[in-house]
């Protein structure tokens, strides 16, 4: 993958990753506001209530997380993008940044891209 235009595509490919969890964003603050607006008519029991909003943010985080891993590990895995020395995928919250040093995050070794 040593063309310009492939180098653009692979980038592209990474931000329609993140605009699918940005996206999801929306969505999962749009439900939170309807469950608040649910609640605030009802007559549930308030620390238990806080409580599950809690548990609905981390677990929304832990699915952004893996979303955003497993979606740019599968990207760079399909453009063949592997550390020449060790053989590891770059880790996904670094990708565009390894590609353009052409830098392993694990081992410091050439990008093979
Ligand atoms: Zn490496």
């Amino acid at each position: 993958m040593k063309k310009q235009s492939q180098i653009k595509e692979f980038e592209a490919r990474l931000k329609a990753v993140d605009r699918r969890v940005n996206r999801s964003l929306f969505v999962f603050l749009g439900i939170m506001l309807i469950i608040s607006v649910i609640i605030e008519r009802t007559d549930l029991n308030y620390s238990r209530v806080s409580f599950g909003f809690v548990f609905l943010l981390v677990a929304y985080l832990v699915f952004a997380i893996i979303t955003i891993i497993t979606g740019k590990t599968k990207v760079a895995k399909e453009f063949g993008i592997v550390c020449s020395v060790c053989g590891r995928t770059p880790k996904a919250f670094f990708m565009v940044q390894a590609m353009r040093k052409k830098k392993c995050s694990y081992c410091g070794g050439e990008i093979n891209a």
